[in-house]
């Protein structure tokens, strides 16, 4: 008997679905119903500047039509505001984090001042121009109300954890073909931010808070976030959580071998659904087995 598999699809509502979206959706609702586990349906919309309520609207909809259903209530980030704050309060009373007072275009100044400026997987990380603040100046803006995001202290978590960081368990193709146990880098994307400051929280803490709060067993998503999943490991590590499996799937490419974005409008479950293609037809196009 295969294990009773606890997995979600957490769609951001800044447009409606495209059939990659579609995939991991079906992907992860079909684990559920084959091994006898739930699927959960999350809209991560904390971003109130990109996100919009019509949209979640339509991807409820669409997420219908295409004949899925979820077990229990959808969960809505942007109600859960208050718990996000409240770790990121523990994570700070533990310094395990600092302000970040840099603007873009302080951080771009400073990676072309340095000579070898830290590289992640997307390019350059921050390179921890606020890490390195004595603590009176810190005081001192904090004091002044300047604006602020909240960056998480890697090294400052690697330090606190009473053994080494454990990796994570890959049980898809992974990114790279990476899978099976997963050798933890948690330094990969850098002082990552916490908290924004325009919104407040972060994607990274808020999914690591709700995939554990949820009781997430196997998180699936698409392997354009398989990176992530090292910083991801290590906040599970520092909140005290227990890691989820992972299973990153393949993106769904266009014609011309790129992944799919909002932009490419023929292949949005809307124009698909205008056009009369059926539900049947899509689930059929989208080949869950490669
Ligand atoms: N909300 C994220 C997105 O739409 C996905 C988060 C996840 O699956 O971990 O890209």
């Amino acid at each position: 008997m295969a294990i009773p598999e606890i997995t979600r699809f957490a769609p951001s509502p800044t447009g409606g679905l495209h059939l990659g979206h579609a995939y991991s959706a079906r992907l992860a609702h079909a684990v559920a119903r084959d091994t006898g586990g739930s699927f959960l349906l999350r809209i991560e919309d904390i971003d109130t500047v990109r996100c919009r309520p019509e949209y979640t609207a339509q991807i409820i909809d669409e997420l219908k039509w295409l004949g899925l259903d979820w077990d229990g209530p959808v969960r809505h980030q942007s109600e859960r505001i208050a718990d996000y704050r409240r770790e990121i309060a523990g994570l700070t009373a533990r310094g395990l984090t600092y302000p970040c007072f840099c603007t873009r275009r302080d951080i771009a100044d400073e990676i072309s001042r340095m000579q070898s400026a830290p590289q992640g997987p997307e390019g350059p990380l921050y390179p921890g121009i606020c890490r390195k603040l004595d603590e009176s100046e810190r005081a001192m803006r904090l004091a002044a109300g300047e604006p602020h995001a909240i960056r998480l202290n890697i090294a400052a978590c690697i330090e606190t954890l009473a053994a080494p960081l454990d990796g994570f368990v890959e049980t898809g193709r992974g990114a790279a073909g990476q899978t099976g146990l997963i050798a933890p880098q948690p330094g990969i994307l850098g002082d990552i931010v916490l908290g924004r400051r325009d919104v407040g929280v972060s994607y990274h803490l808020a999914v690591v808070i709700d995939d554990h709060d949820q009781g997430v067993t196997l998180v699936t998503r698409g392997d354009d976030l398989f990176m992530a999943t090292h910083v991801q490991r290590l906040l599970q590590a520092v909140l005290g959580f227990a890691a989820p499996r992972y299973r990153h799937h393949r993106l769904i490419r266009d014609a011309s071998g790129r992944r799919l974005a909002k932009r490419d409008q023929a292949q949005t479950l809307a124009a698909l659904r205008a056009s009369g293609v059926s539900p049947a037809a899509v689930r059929a196009s989208l080949r869950l087995n490669q």
